[in-house]
């Protein structure tokens, strides 16, 4: 669908067996998205400046 941006509508959250945090999310045309925060990786998104 040409450049459709998905929109990750949160699903949830659960703890891998390794103490990662994973979230699950999808979007309305049904592409669904895992992000793992990492257990001992700190902030999982940083942006420089401002
Ligand atoms: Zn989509």
């Amino acid at each position: 669908m040409g450049d459709h941006v998905h929109v990750r509508l949160s699903q949830g959250l659960s703890v891998s067996a390794d103490g990662e945090l994973i979230e699950h999310s999808r979007c309305r045309c049904g592409a669904t998205f895992t992000k793992v925060f990492e257990a001992d990786g700190g902030e999982p998104e940083r942006r420089p400046g401002s």
